[in-house]
């Protein structure tokens, strides 16, 4: 791995300064994924900016006025555990609970998560499909990006060189929404997804609307929202509804061939667990 150098501030404004005054640097939060693509020779910056010092600005999780928040420093065992996540988002909790060994998520971040961007990650589906918005700073100025906005492509995101994500906001879903993340895994129960696939949707009295289903692995990017549901599904999630979204899951699918299978058994993958998300949604066994 290349030399380099490492800061140490202890501010968001001072981290972004640096990295506004350093070109080519980096910021570093738990390190697991960054580590990885810097000793393959994908990054090589000549300084990392260690966010770690900004944990007491920037690890949380809190309930304000029906709005979840996550600091972007907040580890993922810690986002899984938290109330307001177990009890209003189970789903978040259900996927990160999926996410590599307890030893990663014990100092995997969810701001590195995101800005990661590998299209494999497990979350930003889950994410997207609760209306999640990530909060990216540059120390003075504040945006907020819906999370499928944020996230561009394979290792592509909204980030400008000097900004941060600080935060990440999900509005309480309306009551009686059910969810359910599905993980194919190819290898072991620690291993990336093959396809993973997220559901949700809205019950009352036995119907069920705004159904959503989103999938990783199997797009241009760790998100990919299946289109034209609407045009396809029924209020009872009929088996053959359910059939027709998981062939639009198909279709729209444009996976790669690699050690987790070929492109077409990851296209008949993500139908099969459309399939089964959207079952797990009917049949009462989601979140
Ligand atoms: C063994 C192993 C198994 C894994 N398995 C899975 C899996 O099954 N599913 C899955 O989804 N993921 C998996 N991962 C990936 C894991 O989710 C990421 O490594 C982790 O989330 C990255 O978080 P981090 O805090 O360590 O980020 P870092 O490694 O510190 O950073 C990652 C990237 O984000 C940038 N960055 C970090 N924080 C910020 C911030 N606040 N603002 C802007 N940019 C920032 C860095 O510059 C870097 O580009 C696995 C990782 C490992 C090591």
């Amino acid at each position: 791995m290349k030399r380099f150098e490492m800061a140490f501030p202890e501010s968001v404004s001072e981290a972004c300064q640096i990295l506004a005054d350093n070109p080519g640097s980096r910021p570093i939060a738990g390190g697991t994924a960054l580590s990885i693509v810097m000793k393959e020779g994908i990054y090589a910056p000549e300084r990392l900016v260690n966010i770690r010092g900004l944990k007491s600005e920037l690890d949380y999780v809190t309930l304000d006025d029906d709005v979840v928040r996550i600091g972007a420093l907040t580890p993922m065992v810690d986002i899984e555990r938290a109330e307001p996540i177990v009890e209003h988002l189970p789903t978040i909790s259900q996927c990160l609970g999926n996410i590599a060994g307890v030893r990663v998520r014990n100092t995997a971040t969810i701001g590195g998560h995101l800005a990661h961007a590998d299209l494999h990650l497990d979350l930003p589906p889950v994410l997207a499909g609760l209306d999640a918005e990530v909060c990216l700073s540059t120390g003075s100025d504040e945006r907020r990006l819906p999370v499928d906005e944020f996230i561009r492509g394979y290792y592509d995101t909204a980030l400008e060189p000097a900004e941060l994500i600080t935060e990440i906001t999900i509005p309480v879903p309306e009551e009686n929404t059910r969810g359910v993340y599905l993980k194919h895994r190819y290898f072991s129960e620690v291993d990336w997804p093959c396809v993973g696939v997220a559901a949700f949707a809205v019950e009352a009295d036995g119907a069920f609307s705004d159904v959503r289903v989103l999938l990783n692995s199997v797009g241009k990017s760790s998100i990919m929202a299946v289109e034209g549901i609407d045009d396809v599904i029924d209020s009872s999630l009929s088996d053959e509804a359910i059939e027709a979204v998981a062939e639009l899951a198909r279709e729209q699918s444009s996976p790669s061939s690699d050690i987790r299978g070929s492109a077409a058994y990851k296209e008949r993958m993500a139908g099969e667990f459309t399939g089964r998300a959207l079952r797990a949604i009917r049949d009462e066994e989601a979140n």
